[in-house]
C-alpha cells in the first residue's frame, strides 16, 4: 500500500497530463503513453504498468483525467475478469504478453465457464484438454459464453484429469478464439438482444505457456475471476452508468466506436438491474406517486437501494485497504437480485399494464417492458442466487457444507448429466 498523499498525486498527475494529453493522438497510441506513465492502472503493481497507489488514490487520477478530458484504459467487463486473473495468478510470460493489451484495447476477451450440463456447478466441467504431442487439445461446449462472438482470446476452464475429485482435475487457460476448432453461435434471448453464445471446440488448441496457474490448480484460479465478477454486480461498478458528455475529437470518435462493439452485450444491464433511477420520476408524471400503497413500496425499494449501495461502499473501502475480494461479492450480488425483483414489482404497480408494451408503444419506448423481462438475469449471471446463499451460509455463516456421496471420487467415477 503506497503512503503518497492525496495532493502529491494530484499534482503529479495534473502536470503529467498537461505536459502529454493530446486529443491528436490514436487510441492506442495514448493509452501506451498513459500505461508507460503508470497512470493506465494505478492500482497495478509498479511492475506491471501501475504505481501500487491505493482504490481512493486511483479516484484521484480518475478525477484529474476526467477534468481535462483525458481518454482513460479500456475497461470493460470480460478484459477486467482477465487482468485481475493474470495479476492473480498469471506467469511473467502471460502478464507480458496481455496485460499491456487489456489496458490498450487491442483485445477482446470471453469468459468460457459455463457448459449446458455445468452451469452452477462449474467444478463438473465436462470440456477436456489433453496434451497431445506438446500441445493442449480442447474438446467440449461452452454456453453463455457473452462476448464470445467478437472475442479474441477466452478464460478457459477445461478438465485436465479425470481420475481426482471434480474440484482437482481442472486447469485453467487462455485461448485464442480465432481458430479452426472453434466455433461461435450467437443465441437470441428473450428481451430481443443477443449477447450471449454457444462455443463450440473441436480439436482446438492451446499453447502449454497458456495454462494460467498450476496444472490442475484450476478451480482456485476459476474462483478468482468469479470474485471479481461478482463484486461488478455493485451498484457503484460503472456498469450501466451514463455515458459521458459527448466530446469532439478523433480520438472520442475512436473510443466511442470500441465502446460501440464492446458495450453492446451489455446494452440491457441497466434494466436488468431494475432502473431504481427511474422509479421516483414515473410515480410522479404517472400520478401514481398520490397513492398510498405505491408511495409505500417505493420508499421500501428506496430503503433497500440505499443499504446496498451502502455495502457496496463498504466494500470497497475494504479493497481500498488492500483486502482480497472475499464474501461480500456474493452478499453485493444477492443484494443486488433483491433490488431488482423488488424494482421490478414497484415498476409494474406503476405502470400497470402499460408495462407489458414493448417497443415505442410502451411507457419510456419500452425501457419498462424490458426492465420486467430482463431483471431475472441478475439472479443467474455470475452464479445464482441460490449458489450466492451456499457460499454466504458456508464461508460467512460458518455453515458445514453439503455432503455428498461422491465427495473425494474420482471425477471419472462420478454420474453426469450427458448421454453417451
Ligand atoms: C446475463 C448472463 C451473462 C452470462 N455470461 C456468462 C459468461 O460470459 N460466461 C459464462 O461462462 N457463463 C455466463 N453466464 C452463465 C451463468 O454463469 C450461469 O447461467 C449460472 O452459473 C447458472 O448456471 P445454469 O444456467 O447452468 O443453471 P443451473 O446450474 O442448471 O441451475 C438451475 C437452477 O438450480 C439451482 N441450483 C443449482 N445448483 C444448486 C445448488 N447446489 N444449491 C441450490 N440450488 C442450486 C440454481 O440456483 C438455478 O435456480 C451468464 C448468464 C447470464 C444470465
Amino acid at each position: 500500500m503506497s503512503d503518497v498523499s492525496e495532493d502529491s498525486v494530484r499534482k503529479e498527475v495534473r502536470s503529467w497530463l498537461e505536459a502529454n494529453w493530446n486529443p491528436e493522438l490514436g487510441l492506442v497510441e495514448w493509452r501506451n503513453k498513459l500505461i508507460d506513465a503508470g497512470w493506465g492502472a494505478p492500482t497495478w503493481p509498479k511492475a506491471w504498468h501501475g504505481r501500487e497507489l491505493s482504490p481512493a488514490l486511483a479516484g484521484v487520477v480518475d478525477q484529474e483525467m476526467r477534468r481535462i478530458g483525458a481518454v482513460g484504459v479500456a475497461a470493460s467487463g470480460p478484459r477486467n475478469l482477465a487482468s485481475a486473473t493474470l495479476l492473480a495468478h498469471g506467469s511473467d510470460f502471460l502478464k507480458g504478453k496481455f496485460l499491456r493489451r487489456c489496458l490498450t484495447g487491442e483485445d477482446g476477451w470471453c469468459q468460457l465457464f459455463s457448459e449446458p450440463g455445468n452451469g452452477s456447478d462449474l467444478a463438473g466441467a465436462m470440456t477436456r484438454a489433453d496434451l497431445k504431442d506438446g500441445m493442449w487439445i480442447v474438446n467440449g461446449q461452452k454456453v453463455w459464453t457473452t462476448s464470445a462472438h467478437h472475442a479474441d482470446f477466452g478464460l478457459l476452464v477445461a478438465r485436465t484429469n479425470w481420475d481426482v475429485p471434480k474440484h482437482k482435475g481442472l486447469s485453467y487457460f487462455i485461448i485464442a478464439m480465432h481458430q479452426p476448432g472453434v466455433q461461435v453461435h450467437p443465441l437470441k434471448q428473450l428481451n430481443g438482444h443477443a449477447s450471449f453464445n454457444q462455443v463450440f471446440f473441436s480439436d482446438a488448441k492451446i499453447e502449454p505457456d497458456h495454462l494460467v496457474g498450476e496444472l490442475g490448480g484450476g478451480w482456485a484460479v476459476a474462483t478468482t475471476t468469479l470474485m471479481h465478477e461478482r463484486r461488478g454486480f455493485d451498484p457503484g461498478s460503472g456498469r450501466g452508468a451514463a455515458p459521458p458528455p459527448k466530446r469532439i475529437g478523433p480520438i472520442y470518435e475512436e473510443e466511442r466506436r470500441e465502446n460501440e462493439t464492446a458495450m453492446e452485450p451489455y446494452k440491457w444491464y441497466p434494466q436488468r438491474a431494475g432502473r431504481v433511477d427511474l422509479i421516483l420520476s414515473r410515480a410522479s408524471e404517472t400520478g401514481r406517486i398520490k397513492d398510498p400503497v405505491v408511495r409505500q413500496e417505493i420508499a421500501k425499494l428506496l430503503t433497500m437501494s440505499k443499504s446496498v449501495e451502502w455495502t457496496a461502499r463498504r466494500a470497497r473501502a475494504a479493497m481500498a485497504e488492500g483486502r482480497a475480494p472475499g464474501p461480500e461479492g456474493s452478499l453485493g450480488k444477492l443484494a443486488a437480485s433483491n433490488v431488482a425483483r423488488a424494482a421490478n414489482r414497484v415498476h409494474t404497480l406503476i405502470s400497470g399494464a402499460d408495462a407489458m408494451l414493448s417497443g415505442e408503444d410502451g411507457p419510456l419506448d419500452g425501457i419498462i417492458a424490458e426492465i420486467l423481462i430482463s431483471t431475472p438475469a441478475i439472479s443467474i449471471a455470475g452464479g445464482t442466487d441460490e449458489i450466492q446463499k451456499n457460499i454466504i451460509s458456508e464461508r460467512v455463516l460458518g455453515m458445514p457444507k453439503e455432503p455428498s456421496e461422491f465427495d473425494g471420487k474420482p471425477y471419472r467415477d462420478v454420474p453426469k448429466n450427458v448421454i453417451g
